[in-house]
């Protein structure tokens, strides 16, 4: 007669949320409480986990002073867009799996009693691909910091244009350049952020187009994938290509910022670039 053992297997439905994330960097297990209270970048080596808008947001703003504007704004899908999955179904598991309704929110809020307009972007929405509504965002963020006369910060997370959206994402390109434009010439100063990745057409239209522009340590910021470039040129391509450490080094970064710095490193450029936005902030 076999033996029948107890079940020792706990049961999953009582496991506590996932506990442990590996660095992808140093192979370090890491603690997720840890790594939270590290604003998500690795405490042995340094690596720069990516981060959603609400952690970022969370990361930069002075507690409670987010009032998010635009939040409704959604992609129709005006092409009819199929490729594996047809681009509703893309946009409604990227909705559930975020509760975003799109790759960009924005907003105004404080920074260290700095009054700005902000849009941060969100690579875990497809990518955080731009198509209408993160351009349409983006010239709206532009546009309020324009009417409030408040510095505009944005900090880019995308891997470029929404292709589901063709041309229509193509073109704001132009359009949010378009409103950056009024905003220099307004003489309202732009502080963008690249964090990983900023490539393609967010990084060949507004993510490089900022006043001064921060980069997150060892972020990937360019236009074209390493492997296009280099077969385009004919030659291999130098090590750390499209880094940002790479890209400081030949004038495309002003700064190389670690996260944990990032908030004060802002402050002080808003105290330098628009002395007067601490008094608009607590009036
Ligand atoms: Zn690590």
């Amino acid at each position: 007669m076999p033996v029948k053992f107890p079940d020792f297997r706990p049961r999953r439905d009582t496991f506590p949320e996932k506990l442990w994330t590996r660095c992808p960097s140093c192979s370090e297990q890491l603690f997720n409480k840890a790594l939270e209270k590290s604003l998500r970048v690795c405490p042995s080596c340094g690596h720069h986990f990516r981060v959603s808008s609400a952690e970022r947001l969370a990361h930069l703003l002075d507690p409670g002073t987010f009032e998010e504007r635009d939040p409704g704004l959604s992609s129709q899908d005006p092409l009819g867009f199929v490729d594996q999955k047809p681009y509703p179904d893309r946009l409604a598991a990227a909705r559930l799996a975020t509760g975003l309704t799109d790759a960009a929110v924005w907003g105004f809020g404080l920074i260290e009693d700095h009054r700005v307009a902000i849009l941060v972007m969100d690579f875990g929405f497809m990518g955080g691909s731009m198509g209408a509504v993160v351009g349409e965002k983006v010239a709206r963020a532009a546009e309020g910091a324009l009417a409030a006369r408040v510095p505009l910060v944005i900090v880019s997370a995308s891997g470029g244009a929404r292709m589901q959206e063709g041309t229509l994402a193509l073109m704001q390109l132009a359009k949010t350049m378009a409103a950056l434009e009024r905003l220099r010439a307004a003489g309202v100063p732009y502080v963008s952020v690249m964090s990983d990745p900023t490539t393609g057409g967010v990084f060949a239209s507004y993510a490089a187009m900022g006043d001064v522009n921060l980069a997150e340590p060892n972020a990937l910021i360019g236009f074209a994938g390493a492997r296009v470039g280099a077969g385009t040129i004919g030659q291999e391509l130098p090590p750390g290509f499209q880094r940002a450490e790479f890209l400081f080094r030949h004038g495309f970064v002003d700064r190389v910022v670690a996260r944990a710095d990032l908030r004060r490193e802002l402050a002080a450029l808003l105290r330098y670039l628009a002395p007067g936005a601490a008094e608009a902030g607590r009036g």
